[in-house]
């Protein structure tokens, strides 16, 4: 069968945060971009919401701040969870050396659209909404494009290199069988609305109890609650029945009971699997994967869509002297997992130490304090390592590159 072909010099497969960003930033240089994204728009639900002021410096630093703040957003410039009742500060940005000492809160699917209008604004930039990658075309050893599908008309993308930017079930690295190292997650989430009144606030973004926790985060009229439940638990808390469940929320946010009745049916509540993961090697000759196909994330401490920016951005660094100097060589995709290896590594490790310590005697109903939430309370400087953690990662990046492509008028 004759199948449409499309020739293009770098084809992203996934457009979430890592290959928007990664597409916007090699489209402003004028390398050649596809970027293929499987549903027809950014509009679902199960993405986190957290934009930290590592991503805000990348927007400051590309002169896009300003605009992107015009968007609905809030800020959050310190963290507190309430465990077993009592309110703990944990993380405080105050101290950063950035332009924007807070978290912004807005739903992923504006930064992505974002992303998608400012990156069309670049001539050699396109973005194919519905069209899902199904497999990888080989020329012996080398990766030279993509097959895919939009609708049920396959069509191929020949390019000189794939980025699998596509999320925890990656079909790229699925279809290079890359050796992957599980680490493992004690939990899954709950991810459902509740209505908001005009105002109301919540002063701790997580709450902590003997058998349950629950995030809860403001969007507009509503909050878009996680509640946290045991790995593979889901089927066994549907059967316990919805007025059990409904209980368990109130018993853990009070403030809940006026409103929880509105969740009248298990369709309103959807299961988001987590999982933790690293690829052992990141690439291969003509592809490399980055974000969560490289490395899925745990929710813990909202990092992932900033870790899966920082690897673009890391990636744009390196690929962009390559592209222009039409010397993209299996080196550049080393450097580019030996760049991102290390911040992945303490970023997983330390979401492992707070599932093992925090979350998994939390759920088992065993929960006390621990030890460096007691030293957070009593020294409030140390607050400026979380708030450095969370708010900028082990190794934040900022592009290298001058704008160099034509903007459409
Ligand atoms: C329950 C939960 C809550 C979370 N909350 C937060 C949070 O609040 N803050 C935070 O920073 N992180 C959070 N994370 C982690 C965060 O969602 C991920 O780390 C981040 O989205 C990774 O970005 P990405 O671009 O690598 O992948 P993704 O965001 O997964 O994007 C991949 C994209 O690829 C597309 N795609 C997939 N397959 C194909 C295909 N075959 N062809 C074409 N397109 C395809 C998908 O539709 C998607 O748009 C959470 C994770 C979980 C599980």
């Amino acid at each position: 069968m004759d199948v449409n072909t499309i020739k293009t010099q770098c084809c992203i497969v996934g457009g979430g945060p890592a290959g928007m960003m990664l597409g916007l930033l090699l489209a402003r240089v004028g390398i050649h971009i596809t970027v293929l994204e499987k549903w027809p728009d950014f509009f679902r639900d199960f993405r986190g919401d957290t934009i930290h002021p590592s991503t805000l410096q990348i927007l400051h630093t590309l002169e896009l701040l300003e605009k992107f703040l015009a968007l609905p957003h809030n800020e959050m410039r310190n963290i507190s969870v309430t465990i077993c009742g009592e309110q703990i500060p944990v993380a405080d940005f105050s101290h950063l050396n950035v332009y924007c000492k807070f978290i912004a809160f807005l739903p992923q699917w504006d930064f992505l659209n974002f992303l998608a209008e400012e990156a069309k604004k670049y001539p050699t930039f396109s973005v194919m909404m519905g069209a899902e990658a199904i497999d990888l075309i080989r020329d012996n050893e080398k990766i030279i494009g993509v097959r895919a599908k939009k609708g049920d008309e396959p069509f191929d993308i020949t390019c000189d290199l794939v980025v699998g930017a596509d999320g925890r079930h990656s079909v790229v690295r699925e279809k290079l069988q890359l050796p992957l190292k599980t680490l493992g997650a004690p939990m899954d989430v709950l991810w459902f609305r509740l209505s908001r009144y005009e105002n109301e606030a919540i002063h701790s973004l997580g709450r902590i109890d003997a058998g349950k926790m629950m995030v809860m985060i403001e969007r507009g009229d509503y909050f878009q609650c996680a509640f946290v439940v045991p790995k593979d638990d889901f089927e066994k808390i549907k059967s316990e029945g919805l007025d059990q469940f409904r209980k368990k929320i109130v018993d853990i946010a009070p403030m809940l009971k006026d409103r929880v009745h509105a969740l009248t049916s298990w369709d309103q509540i959807k299961l988001l699997v987590v999982t933790v993961d690293c690829l052992k090697k990141w690439y291969q000759p003509g592809v490399i994967c980055i974000g969560d196909a490289a490395h899925a994330m745990s929710p813990i401490a909202g990092v992932g869509i900033n870790l899966a920016v920082q690897d673009a951005v890391a990636a744009a660094n390196i690929l962009i002297p390559a592209f222009l100097n039409y010397a993209l060589s299996i080196d550049d995709l080393s450097k580019i997992q030996k760049r991102r290896l290390l911040p992945t590594y303490i970023t997983q490790r330390v979401q492992l130490f707070m599932q093992n310590h925090l979350v998994s005697p939390a759920l088992q109903g065993k929960i006390s304090v621990p030890w460096p939430f007691k030293l957070l309370q009593k020294f409030p400087f140390l607050r400026r390592i979380p708030g450095r953690m969370i708010g900028m990662g082990a190794r934040p990046e900022l592009p290298q590159h001058k704008l160099r492509g034509n903007v459409c008028q």
